[in-house]
């Protein structure tokens, strides 16, 4: 107790110190919402770490638009129950074990450090609607035992379905009907069909995530609540054993090897960053961009992966260009034929894409020969292949090697 006691008095004057010191830092990014996406046990050679990308397209195409860590690694232990709970609280914490009344009666699990939801809701007074963990339905872990900290900060919880695409869809649903600040989004299917040891299975799963990966950025930028002000952070908590898919807990290169992947408006585009990281060096980047501080943190935020020009934007008022610029869909909803009217201001390069709901790129187009200027594009409400769509929504995203926009339009037949 006593020194909890003394723990909770260092942090609560290191918060004002940084408090003090700090408005012009961590309070001027760009970024105000946060997503955070934890895939099960992905191994990095079936990831990003294979150079074809064959099972992660999706996340190929965020990495160059984005920043990825070369090397990022669990340097704890290499399996989910104490290396998601690294991620949260910004260091590798003791957990401790209980008889859950509201499980009943089975055990459940706290961590002994604050997490990043405790960190968030109390120091910038976040409601739990604003902060919000969504994941398959088990027996959720409860908050940390702090004294400072604890339930009454802890994220409100959306469990839904057994599957990747369950908890997906019912993401999609928080989006859309309360747009939290701060969300994480858990899956966790990857892990379970590599244990199942079917290669196949595990391979599909690794597809499935991508896909929502995809999906789930582009759902982002066609709603005005996160468009251009949001940071997505795409991450594992271990790998797999490099000589065997099936299983993972040792310190195999194939275990310790995972990824970093980061986008968003502070975020360098392209950037393959040589700075060696480790798990608990998420929390404290989620804490710099939104302005808090993981205060019991043994990582550093990655600020290495910043823009030279973030941070500064709010600050002198200035807006970062768009080389590139989606105008105006018309009409919507639309039957036979979508004009997609856009922009390209100081460089031809660019392409059109459209996306079905699912994330699936069902047609794209190379639109740099066009050159600088305003042009309008029409789309048939075909596939690459000239095969009519069914009804439904379309994100409609026009992108270069830098920026990337996107709007919704609707096939109405
Ligand atoms: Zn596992
Ligand atoms: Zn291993």
């Amino acid at each position: 107790m006593k020194t909890y006691f003394l723990g909770s008095i260092m942090r609560r004057l290191s918060v004002l110190t940084l408090v003090c010191l700090g408005l012009s830092s961590g309070l001027a990014y760009t970024t105000e919402r946060v997503v955070l996406v934890i895939i099960d046990g992905l191994r990095y050679s079936e990831g990003l770490g294979d150079v074809n990308h064959v099972m992660v397209p999706q996340m190929a195409s965020l990495a160059e638009q984005g920043a990825l860590v070369g090397n990022f690694q669990n340097d704890g232990y290499t399996y989910t129950s104490r290396a998601i709970p690294a991620i949260w609280c910004g260091a590798w914490t003791e957990i401790n074990t209980f008889s859950d009344p509201y499980c009943n009666g089975t055990s459940n699990n706290t961590t002994e450090l604050p997490t990043v939801f405790e960190y968030y809701r109390k120091q910038l007074s976040r409601p739990a609607e604003d902060c919000v963990y969504t994941l398959k339905e088990l027996c959720s872990w409860k908050a940390s035992l702090d004294p400072d900290y604890g339930m009454d900060y802890w994220p409100q919880y959306h469990e839904a379905g057994v599957t990747d695409t369950d908890v997906w869809n019912e993401t999609q649903q928080i989006i859309a009907s309360q747009s939290p600040r701060f969300l994480l989004m858990y899956l966790a299917d990857v892990d379970s069909k590599g244990h199942s040891g079917v290669w196949d299975d595990y391979i599909d799963a690794i597809s499935i995530a991508d896909g929502i990966i995809g999906a789930l950025w582009t759902t982002l930028q066609a709603d005005t609540a996160y468009a251009g002000k949001t940071t997505m952070l795409i991450t594992n908590d271990h790998g797999r054993h490099d000589y065997n898919f099936q299983g993972h807990g040792d310190d195999c290169a194939g275990c310790r090897h995972i990824q970093l992947l980061a986008i968003g408006p502070d975020i360098q585009s392209g950037l393959v960053s040589d700075t060696p990281r480790t798990i608990p060096d998420i929390a404290p980047t989620i804490g710099a961009l939104l302005g808090f501080t993981i205060e019991d943190a043994t990582g550093t935020a990655m600020l290495e992966l910043l823009s030279s020009t973030a941070g500064t934007d709010k600050n002198d008022g200035r807006i970062t260009p768009s080389s590139i610029s989606l105008k105006h869909l018309y009409p919507s909803p639309f039957n036979a034929e979508l004009s997609i009217e856009y922009e390209l201001v100081d460089s031809p390069q660019a392409s059109i894409s459209i996306f079905n709901l699912q994330g699936t790129q069902v047609w794209t187009r190379d639109v740099s020969s066009g050159g600088e200027g305003l042009h309008t594009l029409k789309w048939n409400g075909k596939d690459q292949n000239q095969i009519e769509l069914p009804s439904g929504v379309f994100i409609v995203q026009l992108s270069n090697q830098r920026f990337s926009q996107s709007q919704k339009a609707i096939l109405l037949k």
